[in-house]
């Protein structure tokens, strides 16, 4: 196998109208069989423009005062607190249409601390650890888009919003599937990057 780590795909190479690979930053990769999989950037490999937009979220990071203060998961309407074995206990989150921005923001990361305070009053002199900010790809409809494109070869699974880590298996094995050129038991046409008919129209996808 061979990894270019750190490198950025810079377009799909087609030969005779089907995939013959990808042109990096570094270098280029022969290959069959190309999956696009950029998240919210996937629509900026050409030679499709898919859907795909970024969505922001924030996040901190707090030190639990006390083991076992909390055993699973708690949410209010403003904010979800993650226990993580190792006495961390994560906040979120913010959604927020901010571009391709991934900073974080006082003013916000304070919100949510706030938040997690009104819901465990013990937090109140927890030490923040960190903070952070990802972007979630976001599409049109917001459904994933999964399955092969109209260039042989080329196929694109992307546009899992905020739930792409517990999707992540199961996409794995649809696409698996579809790339082994295999029936998947699952009815993917409402994910069908098709459906995207203005994309289509422009020459686009
Ligand atoms: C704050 C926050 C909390 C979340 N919580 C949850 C949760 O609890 N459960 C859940 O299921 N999901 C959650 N999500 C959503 C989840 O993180 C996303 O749905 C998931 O990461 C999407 O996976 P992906 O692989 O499609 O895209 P990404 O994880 O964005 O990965 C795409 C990768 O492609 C790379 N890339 C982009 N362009 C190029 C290029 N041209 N060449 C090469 N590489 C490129 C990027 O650098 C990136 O590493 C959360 C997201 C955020 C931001």
């Amino acid at each position: 196998m061979d990894v270019s780590s750190g490198d950025t795909v810079t377009a799909v190479n087609l030969a005779n109208d089907c995939v013959a690979g990808v042109a990096t930053r570094k270098t280029s990769f022969h290959a069959p069989k190309v999956v696009n999989c950029a998240g919210a950037w996937s629509g900026q490999i050409a030679p499709y423009a898919f859907p795909t937009r970024p969505v922001k979220g924030q996040m901190l990071c707090l030190a639990s005062p006390s083991r076992g203060l909390l055993k699973h998961v708690v949410r209010s309407p403003e904010v979800y607190l993650i226990p993580r074995s190792d006495g961390r206990i994560l906040v979120g989150t913010t959604v927020e249409e901010a571009g391709f921005d991934k900073r974080t923001d006082v003013a916000t990361i304070q919100r949510l601390h706030r938040a997690a305070v009104a819901m465990v009053p013990e937090l109140r002199n927890a030490k923040i650890l960190q903070d952070w900010a990802g972007l979630r790809p976001g599409t049109p409809d917001a459904l994933p888009i999964l399955g092969p494109t109209p260039t042989p070869g080329y196929y694109v699974a992307t546009g899992h919003f905020r739930d792409g880590i517990l999707l992540a298996p199961i996409t794995a094995q649809v696409m698996a599937e579809i790339i082994e050129g295999n029936n998947p038991d699952y009815d993917l046409v409402p994910f069908s990057p098709a459906r995207f008919s203005k994309w289509q129209a422009a020459g686009q996808l």
